[in-house]
């Protein structure tokens, strides 16, 4: 188990697992992972009925990429962004 979590490693392979803790970045909203740069989130999320579009989604994320803990953005933080 140990020497193939080293491996995984070597191979940029690795993901966080139920042992590991992963980073904690939540708070400020992102668009992308401080961690990785990844730009793709697991989050929670519904769907619009008659056309399958996204209907909302929750800003508790973690990057699917390396595991890191985000909050992410929403329409109002570009405008608060604009504001700035
Ligand atoms: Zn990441």
């Amino acid at each position: 188990m140990f020497l193939s979590r080293i491996f995984q490693s070597m191979m940029g392979l690795s993901r966080s697992t139920s042992t590991d803790k992963p980073l904690n970045f939540r708070g400020i909203p992102t668009a992308a992972c401080p961690n990785c740069g990844g730009e793709w989130f697991n989050v929670a999320m519904t769907f619009d009925r008659d056309t399958y579009d996204i209907d909302a989604w929750g800003l508790d994320a973690e990057c699917f990429g390396c595991g890191t803990l985000v909050t992410v953005v929403c329409p109002v933080d570009a405008v608060e962004r604009e504001l700035s």
